[in-house]
């Protein structure tokens, strides 16, 4: 058998003119003894003690070279075809795990960098809040340190003005330095 194109139609030693006639109108055999049932209800062969249990006969279809040439392409193109599909599949299948592999990848750094985020936010927060409450507490002793003060000054002036108000040169002196103050004036 030669695998030439183009030859659809043409006999060859198994063309279908050669079939056997009562083979094709054959319709029923029987399971046991094999005897068969043609399309005119006539039995030809197997048992006559037999029973028959007779079932749907399969043909023989005996091809033509070019029918076995052309049936053998269409059973290459179809798995080839199959095996195309099924290679497409397996890359379909991977292009998305491989997608469905990054999302993840992208969603958990992302989920990373949120965490480094609070976590910077929350030091800063802390350093920010020590910070204020440092230079509020120096700020306040200042204040304190600057009432104190203010307080001594005031117990000092009360006291010279006590001690001066009881000296009677005070009293001079301030009357002499009024008199210079009205004569310059
Ligand atoms: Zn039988």
């Amino acid at each position: 058998m030669t695998e030439t194109e183009g030859n659809y139609g043409t006999s060859d030693t198994n063309d279908t003119s050669e079939r056997n006639d009562e083979e094709s109108d054959i319709v029923m055999e029987c399971k046991n003894c094999k005897a068969r049932m043609n399309n005119k209800g006539q039995t030809l062969g197997g048992s006559p003690s037999c029973k028959h249990f007779y079932q749907p006969f399969t043909k023989i279809v005996y091809l033509s070279a070019a029918e076995t040439l052309a049936r053998d392409r269409f059973k290459r193109h179809q798995d080839e075809t199959d095996e195309f599909i099924t290679k497409f599949g397996n890359y379909k299948q991977k292009l998305e795990d491989n997608r469905s592999n990054c999302q993840t990848q992208l969603e958990q750094q992302i989920q990373e960098l949120k965490k480094l985020l609070d976590n910077r936010e929350n030091a800063l927060m802390v350093q920010l809040n020590s910070s204020f409450e440092q230079k509020k507490e120096a700020i306040i002793k200042q204040y304190d340190a600057l009432l104190e003060h203010r307080e001594n000054c005031s117990n000092i002036e009360n006291a010279n003005h006590d001690v001066w108000s009881k000296d009677p040169q005070t009293k001079d002196r301030t009357k002499k330095k009024r008199q210079m103050q009205l004569i310059n004036a």
